[in-house]
């Protein structure tokens, strides 16, 4: 996994002064990584008779995709407020300063059926648990959480109540 952790480039001060911005896309363009990431959390799920991948706009549709069909199952869109053409459900969260809303087709998930959510990465973990409530709300069974990267610092997963999580990669 060293490995892989190199292949992940460190932007300094963006997208806004103090924050390193973890690239991704050095590890995405890389065919041997992007098969091996892809693969380890393919390889998790593999056993666990996952119905869809849920993917956070938007580099976790990179990664929700891949891993969907990996484990051959379906892949479900989280998206920024307005995107989505169906009838949503929506959930606003906060952000470091104010709030932002993400969105989810009503008729998305199906009762208990078993979800991944995929994102490429977890920092303050508001993301995630505003993900993980509009798939409570579609009463998906949430299997994991998987990210590419995980800022352990940010202490992301005390957000989560205990909800499982997985993350290939620890800064
Ligand atoms: P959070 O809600 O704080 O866990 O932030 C997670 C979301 O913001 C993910 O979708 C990431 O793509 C993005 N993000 C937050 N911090 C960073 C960072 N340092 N580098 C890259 N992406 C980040």
């Amino acid at each position: 996994m060293d490995e892989l952790k190199k292949m992940i480039r460190d932007i300094p001060d963006f997208p806004k002064k103090g924050i390193i911005f973890k690239d991704i896309t050095t590890l995405l363009s890389s065919k041997k990584a992007f098969a091996r990431a892809i693969d380890t959390l393919a390889h998790r799920y593999i056993e666990k008779k996952i119905d869809l991948v849920v993917g956070i706009e938007s580099r976790g549709f990179v990664i929700g995709a891949a891993l969907a069909y990996r484990l051959g199952a379906g892949i479900i869109l989280v998206r920024k407020p307005g995107k989505l053409p169906y009838k949503t459900h929506k959930t606003i969260y906060e952000l470091e300063y104010g709030t932002d809303q993400l969105e989810i087709h009503q008729d998305a998930i199906e009762p208990g059926q078993n979800v991944v959510i995929a994102d490429d990465l977890i920092a303050t973990g508001g993301t995630i648990r505003a993900t993980i409530d509009l798939v409570e709300k579609l009463e998906g069974k949430i299997v994991e959480c998987a990210f590419l990267v995980e800022l352990e610092f940010l202490n992301g997963r005390k957000k989560l109540d205990g909800y499982p999580v997985f993350s290939l990669l620890k800064f």
